[in-house]
């Protein structure tokens, strides 16, 4: 019998001995029972709804606000919890496995979001404020990187940028996807520097109230997370001096150091959880249903066992990974604590970030396999979208690989980092390839290279003048 409760009942998905269990403490343990807890008598239902009728999942948040999830990395003198990466982690996965898919991509972006903040809270008024009232006031936050000129390249932000005004900043932002877009009541929003003079790699990050935001949340559709609200914003709007998150030109620090780390650890926790949420769901659905002809239940035939065991033990080997790294970065961080970046050197998560792709790439690539082989097990009944609800999960996991970093993009990364070297990433398009610059010279006729040189000759001196 499972040790997990399910409100008054014994859980009926696989027990705690399939789950690493040993990595939590006491106290993370309690956090965990709380949360299955609070999608045992709301949340798992209120996921249905937002599914249905793509709803903003605002009362899952309104009951994770009670208990002080929203505070859950905030530092305790800032009246949070003060947790630490495996916490995030386990929180993200606890949510989307027990409840709600959609809500534990919404807590995915509000973490990254409280990450990116707290990294440049020590000298700010307006980010202390928010987090000392984050729990009371239910103050969901998120990001907003994506652009529509770059797709999935979050990094590059070319509809955006800000100019600095008399007493603020002038801020311009075009989001093709937000998370909580319309929604959030505040977000870290990332635009070109002020003074951009063409490096994109010059990036700043500033703090936006949601009544300074345009969006459009009625328009918002998708095969799943639906709950999610991932529409376009609109930023336009002039801000005080102090809604700059740490200094002009801190983007890219802030992105090695928390942005991508919270948004990849708890993304892939969100995969890692809807896997875990199928296997649940296969469970009860083949032990309980008999084929009357051969006297056997769906569960005692070997392939379905087989399908079983391997979709347990590739989603514990991605959970593993996923945990692996958050105990990597509470180990450099004294457990998260973000006095550490007083010293504004300090980005110790951002030698990890090569390993967090790798997280990434592994959990989404696994969620659509293991809900694939999911349905499979259940037949035709998981096809339907009840009982069984399997549906719906396959519907969600499928965001995992086309969310940036997607998998391609993923994948190339470490396979060209590990065969060129870090360097020939080039994030922002700067580096030569000569290689093929040289080729495709080789290729042209003299006259064509004429023209070429005519015109590189013009272009130079143009912008010297
Ligand atoms: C549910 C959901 C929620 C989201 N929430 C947020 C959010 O909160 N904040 C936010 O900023 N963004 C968010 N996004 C956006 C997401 O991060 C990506 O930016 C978006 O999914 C990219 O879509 P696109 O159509 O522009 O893809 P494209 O970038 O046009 O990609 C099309 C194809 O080209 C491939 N490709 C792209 N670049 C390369 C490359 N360099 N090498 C090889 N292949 C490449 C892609 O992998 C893909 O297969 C969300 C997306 C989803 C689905």
């Amino acid at each position: 019998m499972s040790d997990k409760m399910w409100g008054k009942e014994p859980f009926w998905g696989l027990g705690s001995e399939w789950d690493p269990q040993w990595i939590l403490t006491d106290n993370q343990k309690k956090l965990q029972a709380t949360l299955i807890d609070l999608c045992a008598t709301d949340m798992r239902e209120n996921a249905v709804e937002s599914d249905k009728k793509l709803m903003y999942p605002r009362k899952n948040f309104q009951l994770l606000a009670k208990h002080g999830f929203l505070g859950l990395i905030v530092p305790k003198e800032l009246g949070g919890m003060g947790e630490n990466h495996v916490a995030a982690a386990m929180a993200v996965e606890t949510i989307a496995r027990y409840g709600c898919p959609s809500t534990a991509m919404c807590y995915t972006m509000h973490l990254g979001a409280v990450a990116a903040a707290l990294f440049r809270y020590h000298d700010s008024k307006p980010i202390q404020d928010i987090m000392r009232r984050i729990d009371k006031d239910c103050l969901v936050g998120t990001l907003s990187y994506s652009d529509p000129e770059t797709g999935s390249h979050f990094w590059y932000p070319i509809s955006s940028g800000a100019e600095e005004t008399k007493d603020g900043w002038k801020v311009r932002k075009k989001a093709s996807w937000t998370t909580s877009g319309g929604f959030a009541d505040w977000y870290i929003i990332q635009t070109t520097s002020p003074n951009f003079a063409g490096n994109y790699s010059d990036l700043s990050c500033f703090l936006i109230m949601g009544n300074e935001v345009k969006a459009d949340p009625a328009n918002w559709d998708g095969l799943g997370l639906r709950g999610n609200q991932s529409g376009p914003i609109e930023v336009d709007c002039t801000i005080p001096k102090d809604r700059l998150v740490g200094a002009t030109g801190d983007g890219a620090a802030s992105n090695d150091e928390c942005v991508d780390p919270f948004f990849l650890l708890c993304s892939s926790a969100c995969w890692n959880g809807i896997s875990m949420a199928l296997i649940d769901i296969a469970k009860k659905h083949t032990t309980g249903k008999t084929h009357k002809d051969v006297g056997m239940r769906v569960a005692d035939y070997p392939t379905i066992q087989d399908y079983v065991g391997e979709a347990i033990i590739e989603t514990n080997s991605c959970r593993s990974f996923d945990f692996m790294m958050a105990q990597a970065m509470d180990s450099v961080t004294n457990n998260c604590d973000w006095s550490i970046h007083r010293d504004t050197k300090a980005l110790p998560r951002a030698q990890y970030l090569s390993w967090m792709w790798q997280v990434k790439f592994a959990a989404a690539k696994n969620v659509a396999h293991v809900t694939d082989k999911m349905l499979h097990a259940c037949g035709g009944t998981a096809y339907k979208p009840r009982p069984l609800e399997i549906e719906r999960y396959l519907r969600d996991g499928k965001a995992g690989w086309v969310m940036g970093p997607t998998n391609e993009v993923l994948r190339q990364f470490v396979g060209k980092a590990a065969l060129l070297g870090f360097g020939a990433l080039d994030y922002w398009n700067q580096a030569i390839n000569e290689r093929v610059l040289n080729n495709e010279i080789k290729k042209m006729s003299a006259a064509d290279k004429q023209a070429l040189a005519k015109r590189l000759m013009d272009e130079t001196k143009a912008a010297a003048e």
